[in-house]
């Protein structure tokens, strides 16, 4: 097949395989990717709308065992530098993010052995109490798996669990590349093999929970591993329909034991336009202006985005790797409307919740981002102490405090 045969196949409603996709990334000009990759886009979401969602990135542990070596936010268990939330400071960020018309918390965090299943039930359980109609979005795959280790339950019950507990969805975090050589290259293939996180979200799909898929790109991997990447979520999708929404991101390398550069502006917009193009079962793609700014996520709603993803109150993970761009909501609807399209406020369902809500009350303004604790404290919170610890620092420590 010709180039000019992969394009008009896309135009006509056809669907790529990965040989074509291939292709049209590594000879079609950066335009012609983005005017197809709107093409589909224009397809999905034919109203000029741009959605976006008002929720808190919080990160409730930076204690991990697993060590990828991307990562710059984990600390090793016992490091006087490891902190873990307590449930009022949780509260408190709930209470912070309400106040500025948000809907949901994204709750994720590092692999704590001290943090045991009942924890986060208790968790889960305490915020939906204090806070009903509050969503959970919270624990990506390789977290679901670390607890279904931890507690020595399956996959599918833990999941369940957390269901009976308040959770509501799931982010696709820790996906990387689904490929088994890329993961074992970044570490991160013994927290999850791309079979167990598909089968984590295939488990929450079957369970009714919607979720996202990500993917990281920019460090080991090939372009053909990442096309395989999508194919695996493609091919996912189309057995359970449970994805709301892709989001790409390039690897942030400063502070990280790997290292390296950044892959440029224009890589991620032919890598978001050829997301578009073979994820044609996708409903929704987020411009990641967390990590490629916001100028560059404009430029996005142009190669295939349709939404700008969260109105970011705090962040730790990409900061701690170099990126800390902020833009509260006056600052994402000035660059969505900038762009000539009418940004609208959703749900994790994507169901329009309606305008800015900075036009229909007085909100503060978000001007800088929060951190996980205001002035980067480390330790646990008291309320850890009825919890039984894994490790053996874990343990000493509640011993000590008792
Ligand atoms: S990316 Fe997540 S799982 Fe990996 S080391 Fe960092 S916190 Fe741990």
């Amino acid at each position: 097949m010709t180039i000019e045969s992969i394009i008009t196949n896309v135009r006509n409603g056809g669907r790529v395989s990965a040989g074509e996709a291939l292709a049209l990334y590594q000879h079609a000009p950066t335009h012609v990717l983005g005017q197809l990759a709107n093409v589909i886009r224009l397809r999905k979401h034919p109203e000029p709308i741009v959605t976006y969602i008002i929720d808190r990135n919080v990160n409730y542990t930076n204690v991990c065992v697993a060590k990828c070596n991307f990562c710059a936010f984990y600390r090793d268990v016992g490091s006087s530098q490891g902190y873990v939330l307590g449930f009022d400071e949780i509260f408190r960020k709930i209470d912070e993010t309400i106040d500025v018309g948000g809907v949901q918390l994204l709750l994720q965090g590092g692999h704590n052995p001290d943090l045991p299943l009942t924890w986060y039930e208790d968790l889960f359980r305490a915020v939906k109490d204090r806070y009903p109609d509050f969503k959970l979005h919270a624990l990506s795959p390789p977290e679901v798996i670390h607890l279904s280790r931890l507690s020595q339950i399956g996959v599918a019950d833990v999941i369940d669990r957390l269901i009976a507990a308040g959770l509501d969805s799931i982010p696709g975090g820790g996906a990387e590349i689904l490929v088994d050589r890329v993961r074992r290259l970044l570490h991160c293939y013994g927290k999850a093999t791309s079979d167990e996180w598909i089968d984590v979200m295939r488990h929450a799909h079957r369970r009714g929970l919607r979720t996202t898929a990500t993917m990281m790109y920019g460090t080991v991997e090939t372009v053909e591993e990442r096309i395989e990447h999508m194919m695996r979520l493609r091919n996912l999708q189309d057995e359970t329909g449970g994805f709301t929404a892709f989001i790409t991101w390039s690897f942030q390398p400063d502070h990280t034991e790997l290292g390296g550069t950044e892959a440029t502006g224009i890589e991620y917009l032919r890598t978001l336009a050829l997301a578009r193009i073979i994820l044609d079962n996708f409903d929704n793609l987020q411009a990641s202006w967390v990590t490629q700014g916001g100028k560059v996520g404009q430029l996005s709603l142009a190669y295939g985005a349709n939404d700008m993803g969260s109105v970011m109150i705090e962040e730790n993970v990409v900061r701690a790797a170099g990126a800390a761009y902020c833009m509260d909501e006056i600052e994402i609807v000035r660059n969505v409307e900038d762009a000539g399209y009418v940004p609208k406020r959703r749900n994790m369902h994507y169901d329009v919740l309606g305008d800015p809500i900075f036009r229909e009350r007085a909100v503060p303004r978000m001007l800088s981002l929060a951190t996980a604790r205001a002035d980067g404290a480390a330790g646990e919170a008291p309320d850890l102490k009825p919890y039984p610890a894994r490790s053996r620092e874990g343990k000493h420590r509640r011993l000590r405090d008792n």
